[in-house]
């Protein structure tokens, strides 16, 4: 199958980003009513297509691979956004440093509208792979392509794999920005409607493409 191949792909080159190391981050894909997962606790250098996990969108095991640990998080995010296709979790660099501060990214730059509105939030701490944790990440996922989780991470949501992959990317470095203008205290946000607006001109844009 062509998407395990592409989970695999995506997931070693945010090794290769060092979004990841060893077995950390977690990436599906939604085909119908099923969800490709990557396996828990299998180094990602090690994985190959036969690794991958098939679940339903509750979350039940369909093959013999144990899916990774954050598999209610996926499937909740599933059952919420009905058109998303791909989720990308990562433990990168930037994103973890503001999770770890649990704030929420404002809109300091015009391409935090890409995630779909005026901020980039932070969920709750619940330690992972927990029934709370899909709970608290779903929450600041709505209306959202993206978060950041509290003490963890990251998450992204595309409408196909490299959507997700793409801002995950473009959230560790918007991550990395708005770290170094929390040390400035200089920043001036955009306002609400501006950012509407840019929303507004990022659909149009994509439609596009
Ligand atoms: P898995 O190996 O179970 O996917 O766990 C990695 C992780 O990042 C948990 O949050
Ligand atoms: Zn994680």
């Amino acid at each position: 199958m062509r998407f395990k191949k592409e989970i695999i792909d995506a997931s070693k080159y945010l090794l290769q980003l060092q979004f990841n190391i060893g077995s950390e981050g977690n990436i599906s894909y939604r085909q119908k009513n099923e969800i490709y997962i990557t396996p828990s606790g299998i180094k990602t250098s090690n994985l190959k297509p036969k690794d991958i996990s098939k679940v339903d969108l509750n979350g039940k095991v369909l093959n013999k691979n144990k899916p990774s640990s954050e598999i209610l998080l996926h499937s909740w995010i599933y059952r919420n956004h009905k058109d998303i296709r791909a989720v990308v979790h990562s433990h990168s660099k930037w994103a973890s440093i503001l999770s770890c501060m649990r704030i929420s990214i404002p809109s300091f730059h015009y391409m935090v509208a890409e995630f779909g509105g005026n901020d980039i939030k932070c969920s709750k701490y619940a330690t992972f792979g927990s029934d709370k944790l899909s709970k608290y990440v779903n929450k600041v996922l709505h209306k959202r392509k993206g978060c950041l989780i509290a003490n963890h991470g990251q998450v992204t949501i595309g409408d196909n794999l490299e959507e997700a992959v793409d801002l995950s990317i473009a959230l560790e470095k918007l991550s990395e920005q708005f770290y170094y203008l929390l040390i400035t205290k200089q920043t001036k946000l955009l306002s609400n409607g501006e950012m509407r607006k840019i929303v507004k001109l990022f659909e149009d844009y994509k439609a596009k493409h």
